[in-house]
């Protein structure tokens, strides 16, 4: 991370960025508008005042900058950099101009199977990235889902997303009780892949109904309709789309479709050659070398793998890495 470089006269700048209007404000602080002095790049800066926030939400924003770090694609919110003083943390995004999915279904009321369609296929293929990557977002939610000028998608909000590697379940209860899926409203181990096929489905629904398949005042009738899982979809959503959501929205997670069935789905990839774009192919990276010393061993990487909970002994971990753990087959 970058240190912070103050002020100069009366305005205010974080590194080359001049800070301008606000553009909203999040659960941890200010969002504000920043503008490169040179270029004159416009960025939203999330500004995070470490002092006035709990040990749980400052380790919520490292997750968040850890893992929006690891994800580069066109439908998920780019991080550009971050600076730091002792205050404050300042996270460098990119800006976007649409607002939220969210207020834009409230001014339509409801979309289009069509329009749907378009905004759902840009999110699943950016929910395909992540969990190639063994990240689940885990909050997916309008509110989560920011437009450009060109009514694109990004996905934001990483603060609650999770690394998942494959084969392994999830404990942490996440989520907005509407999107959140029964295994998880159960406080029960989770996939989080499947959760977030739930809450993607749930936004599916709120897109084309333009309201709730679950709703209530009280919050516990509202956990009970979800754990039960019944909803009634209108007349004007196509049946195979129908069929879509129930697959989505299914309450047994073993029978919910997976998102690669999602992305076959008839409905999905109706008017599309038979199947939606997908982004570049994700190369495998492996590791093939061993680091030799501790000296060696890098302090950030270290400290962002314990952001992103990847080990529980940090000992055993630094001794995999300098090889001593390791039947390592040497490849010639
Ligand atoms: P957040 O803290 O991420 O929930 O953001 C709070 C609000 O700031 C959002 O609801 C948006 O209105 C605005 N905002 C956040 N990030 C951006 C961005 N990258 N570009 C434009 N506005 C943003």
């Amino acid at each position: 991370m970058s240190k912070m470089s103050h002020s100069h006269r009366d305005e205010l700048y974080v590194g080359p960025y001049r800070l301008e209007k606000t553009l909203g404000k999040g659960q941890t602080g200010l969002v504000k508008l920043g503008v490169h002095c040179v270029t004159g790049r416009r960025v939203a800066i999330k500004i995070v005042n470490r002092e006035k926030l709990s040990e749980s939400v400052l380790m919520k924003v490292e997750r968040e900058i850890a893992i929006m770090k690891l994800i580069e694609h066109p439908h998920v919110l780019g991080l550009y950099d971050v600076y730091e003083n002792k205050k404050y943390l300042y996270l460098v995004l990119e800006h976007v101009s649409g607002g939220e999915l969210f207020d834009y279904l409230v001014k339509k009321g409801r979309l289009t199977p069509k329009e749907a369609r378009r905004f759902f296929r840009q999110i699943i293929s950016a929910l395909d990235f992540c969990h190639s990557h063994n990240i689940c977002h885990r909050d997916l939610k309008p509110e989560n889902l920011l437009l450009d000028e060109k009514n694109n998608i990004r996905v934001a909000d990483f603060g609650m997303a999770s690394l998942q590697v494959e084969g392994s379940m999830l404990e942490t209860s996440c989520g907005s009780p509407h999107y959140a899926c029964p295994e998880v409203i159960r406080g029960e181990k989770y996939d989080g892949r499947k959760a977030d096929v739930w809450s993607c489905g749930v936004i599916l629904y709120a897109l084309l109904v333009g309201a709730l398949p679950f709703d209530d005042d009280n919050l516990r009738q509202l956990l009970e309709k979800v754990k039960k899982g019944v909803f009634h979809i209108p007349h004007f959503v196509p049946p195979d789309c129908q069929n879509l959501l129930r697959g989505m929205v299914e309450v047994d997670p073993d029978k919910r479709l997976t998102l690669e069935e999602v992305m076959k789905h008839a409905w999905v990839v109706a008017e599309s050659q038979g199947h939606i774009e997908l982004e570049l192919p994700i190369g495998q990276i492996v590791q093939t070398s061993i680091v030799p010393t501790v000296e060696d061993l890098d302090a950030d990487v270290l400290s962002t793998m314990n952001s992103l909970q990847c080990f529980k002994d940090k000992d055993k971990l630094v001794a995999e890495l300098l090889g001593r753990n390791r039947s390592t087959k040497k490849k010639n």
